[in-house]
């Protein structure tokens, strides 16, 4: 079955937005950084398609490893074992040189990638940050919030399409 990862920097909503597909909350919501346990891998099914979904960010503790050590090995596992990339950037805090170089390295892969601006939890907020999304250079760029559960219906189009 095709495995669908979800990357990206500490707190931007990785396993907030990884209990929203999978409709429980299966991973630790946290306002520390660093914070995911239990499990990791979900199974999923949308638009007839079933795929495992895994939240990244458990793969080792986001803490105790260097940054840029930490994701570079997040985003190779990622890349290794799926067939599709949910790359989720923070919409509070804009897109950061470590969003860079995440985009640099998922670009270098040729996968499938769609770019999830999250906590984005109105229309006011998207308009002013989306641009910076875009910027990224992927040509599938979504808005949501995990909070509100929106966003996911077109993220998840985007990715079974490629599935
Ligand atoms: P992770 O470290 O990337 O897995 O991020 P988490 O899912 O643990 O979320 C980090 C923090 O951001 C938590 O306090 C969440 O409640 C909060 N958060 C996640 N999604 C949203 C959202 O759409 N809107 C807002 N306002 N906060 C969010
Ligand atoms: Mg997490």
């Amino acid at each position: 079955m095709a495995i669908v990862a979800i990357v990206g920097r500490p707190n931007v909503g990785k396993s907030s937005i990884f209990n929203r597909i999978l409709g429980k909350r299966a991973a630790i919501v946290d306002d520390q950084p660093g914070v995911t346990r239990d499990r990791l891998y979900g199974e999923t099914e949308w638009a007839g398609k079933k795929f495992y979904i895994v939240d990244t960010g458990g793969i080792m503790s986001e803490t105790e490893h260097p940054f840029m050590d930490l994701i570079e090995k997040q985003v190779d596992l990622a890349l290794d074992e799926s067939s599709a990339i949910i790359f989720v950037v923070d919409g509070r805090t804009g897109v950061t040189p470590t969003d860079e170089e995440i985009a640099h390295k998922l670009r270098r892969s040729g996968k499938p990638v769609v770019v999830v601006m999250n906590k984005l939890d109105n229309e006011k907020q998207e308009d002013a940050m989306l641009g910076e999304a875009y910027g990224l250079g992927f040509d599938e760029v979504v808005a949501s919030s995990a909070e509100h559960n929106t966003g996911f219906g077109e993220m998840l189009d985007f990715i079974t399409s490629k599935l």
